[in-house]
């Protein structure tokens, strides 16, 4: 830690002169002044080295069934510890955890507790959890506290992983993969104007992240859509959307479709009608998609896991509980087909 008690940032590199410092953590890629704060409002230069703000400012600290991040073919039934802070690079006006990621844009204070890696670990481990989720806001913006708590958690056992917005650069991934086991990337819409206009972001670089995740990495991931009527719920970008991860992230990566309700500056729309969510279900099945979900929907039959090539029964849920699994060896115990996942099986 630094004389001002915040800890040194990875990923960035001097820039030219006026101790100006370059972030390579998302694809912002902030060129940041001395002084002065990145987009993510939680990382700071100060006199030519970046620091993170967050490290030592934990917000959240919860065991969470692993299913309510979604994540339904990774060690199904678990307990997920899961950490945030404040902070994000996003700026969605719908946020659902707003008061964990725009407060501190919001009101230029970051709160939070410090609780070191070790407390972390211990406080899972001895909680039941199978592993750490760092989440409720993007995690790229407190990597330092992730790297730190990742490494210690595979030493004792635990696996790791990320609910993410998907603006990591390549070098973040590359630096996560070391200790990263599972990724639930947000796929917001399928347009660039959506993201720009409701998010300040851009869609192309999460478009890389879920490509390159699949392609080069040995990460689990699943992919996320909360349908916002009437922004992104066309037939045709949905389509394109569930051809886009068949294609480039294959039939295999889970699609959960959730349900928007207002929140946060979009208060005036109407929660996502049940039709709506059906339509983009269809959709994501005959893209070729082998696992579709509909998320925020209590008692739908999508929220259990069936063999897509017999149709059996394989992880039955009830809300975020699993109420019985029947994956052996990973495979249909009817008809044999593989199941996608990690550590699937039913004890
Ligand atoms: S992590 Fe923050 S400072 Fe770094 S590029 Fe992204 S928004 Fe900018």
């Amino acid at each position: 830690m630094a004389d001002e008690g915040l800890k040194k940032a990875v990923l960035w590199e001097a820039s030219g002169e006026d101790k100006r410092v370059r972030c390579k953590l998302c694809a912002h890629r902030c060129l940041i002044d001395d002084g002065k704060l990145g987009f993510c409002r939680v990382r700071k230069n100060v006199g030519g080295v970046l620091y993170s703000l967050n490290y030592d400012k934990v917000i959240s600290a919860n065991p969470d069934p692993i299913e309510k991040k979604p994540l339904f073919h990774f060690q199904p039934g678990s307990r997920s510890f899961s950490i945030a802070t404040m902070g994000c690079n996003f700026r969605c006006e719908f946020c659902q955890n707003w008061q964990i990621s725009q407060a501190a844009i919001e009101t230029g204070g970051i709160d939070g507790e410090p609780i070191s890696p070790e407390t972390i670990v211990k406080a899972a481990v001895r909680s039941g959890c199978k592993s750490i989720a760092y989440t409720y806001t993007e995690p790229t913006v407190f990597m330092e506290l992730c790297a730190d708590c990742g490494r210690l958690a595979k030493e004792k056992g635990l696996t790791n992983v990320f609910v993410s917005n998907g603006y990591q650069t390549r070098e973040a991934i590359d630096f996560a993969a070391e200790w990263l086991d599972g990724i639930n990337v947000d796929l917001k819409a399928f347009s660039e104007d959506y993201y720009s206009r409701l998010c300040k972001a851009n869609l192309a670089p999460v478009l890389e992240t879920i490509e390159y995740i699949a392609k080069q990495t040995d990460m689990w991931m699943e992919i996320t859509t909360l349908i916002v009527p009437g922004e992104n719920d066309s037939q045709d970008e949905l389509k394109k959307l569930a051809e886009f991860i068949v294609t480039k992230a294959g039939g295999d990566v889970p699609w959960h479709i959730s349900r928007f309700h207002p929140q946060y500056k979009y208060l005036d729309a109407v929660p996502t009608p049940l039709e709506n969510l059906e339509r983009a279900y269809e959709i994501g099945k005959s893209a070729g998609l082998h696992y579709v979900y509909l998320g925020n929907v209590p008692g739908s039959r999508t929220e259990s896991t069936f063999c897509y090539n017999c149709g059996r029964l394989l992880i039955e849920r009830i809300g975020y509980e699993v109420s019985a699994n029947y994956v052996k060896d990973s495979r249909c115990p009817d008809c044999g087909t593989k199941v996608a996942g990690f550590e699937l099986d039913g004890k």
